[in-house]
């Protein structure tokens, strides 16, 4: 999945769901998201390095030794969202290297002339997941996904910031009325 995906999903998933939780965590662990796909500079042919439970957990650890307890766990958090959102094919090698294969989902709904329902899931040796890295051998970093996301964000943040921004682009106007309501 493309980089700004990983970041912005689960980043609004802890704004929205702990809206009282230090905004710093948040966003100083934030890059540990990106961190994960480092491990291709490394192996090209696989993402196994740092795809993996315990590459998250020992991450994660590092995290609670220079920072705390909750650090852990958002950082842990990060980590696994990562790992759930690269499960679409040829998916994520969750027990590496104690088992050296990645468990994939593919799963669609779509319709021709009559609806097709298509839910599947397997697993990957290491062998056959570098044949399908070479074969495809395209990494996406930005698509119109991620833009429209930033589009919705963007006017939802205008929407809710409109009278800050009015009062920075009309600011006499603005003390007008605040001085007539005195
Ligand atoms: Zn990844």
């Amino acid at each position: 999945m493309e980089p700004f995906i990983h970041a912005i999903i689960p980043a609004l998933i802890l704004l929205g769901i702990f809206p009282k939780l230090d905004k710093k965590y948040i966003f100083f662990l934030l890059p540990l998201v990106w961190l994960l796909d480092l491990d291709l500079y490394i192996l090209e042919t696989h993402r196994f390095l740092f795809h993996n439970l315990i590459f998250v957990f020992l991450l994660a650890g590092i995290i609670y030794l220079i920072w705390d307890k909750k650090a852990f766990f958002i950082s842990l958090f990060y980590g696994i969202s990562h790992l759930i959102f690269d499960l679409g094919y040829p998916g994520v090698a969750f027990f590496y290297p104690l088992y050296q294969k990645s468990f994939f989902i593919t799963t669609k709904i779509q319709r021709t002339t009559e609806w097709i329902l298509d839910f599947s899931f397997g697993t990957l040796s290491t062998e056959e997941y570098a044949q399908f890295a070479m074969d495809e051998g395209i990494s996406t970093y930005f698509s119109e996904q991620v833009l429209l996301i930033f589009l919705l964000i963007g006017i939802i943040l205008i929407i809710k910031y409109r009278k800050i921004l009015l009062h920075k682009v009309f600011p006499k106007k603005f003390k007008n009325i605040h001085s007539s309501k005195k």
